[in-house]
């Protein structure tokens, strides 16, 4: 559904596509920030970076139009918000929404972020929530902790 790996002009073109289907109308701003997103080396962004980054490409962007941006796309569902506050002062971070669900690690040491996938784990999450006649709406797991290779 979702291919990331493509030159620079088709990529934008990309933008322009996702954008239309989230029937949002397509803004320089949008395209920029959302080709960050879909750059990103880390995938896993605060607007703060994205911030930076389009700075240091020579873009004229406020830092609360990405914020804005941003917003706009969660309410649209192209990106997903995480909180990953586990020291409480911790600033949002961004994904695109591929639509895969997934979980994550985070390094206290670096921030470095790994996703990550258990079938165990997802079953034994339905599972208990049978047996509490629960209805999952929704959940995320994030494991906290370092890398064992980190400096
Ligand atoms: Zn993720």
């Amino acid at each position: 559904m979702y291919i990331v790996k493509l030159n620079k002009d088709n990529i934008v073109n990309m933008s322009n596509i996702e954008l239309k289907n989230a029937g949002l109308k397509i803004t320089l701003p949008r395209v920029k920030i959302l080709s960050k997103l879909e750059n990103a080396k880390n995938h896993h962004m605060s607007a703060e970076d994205i911030y930076k980054d389009l700075i240091k490409d020579g873009e004229v962007i406020s830092l609360a139009t990405v914020y804005r941006v941003l917003t706009q796309f969660e309410a649209a569902k192209i990106v997903i918000r995480h909180h990953f506050d586990a020291d409480n002062n911790s600033q949002a971070v961004f994904e695109l929404n591929h639509g895969d669900h997934h979980d994550h690690m985070v390094s206290l040491k670096t921030g470095k972020v790994v996703e990550f996938y258990d079938e165990i784990i997802e079953n034994r999450q339905k599972e208990l929530a049978k047996k509490h006649n629960f209805k999952i709406l929704d959940h995320s797991m994030i494991l906290y902790g370092e890398f064992l290779d980190e400096e």
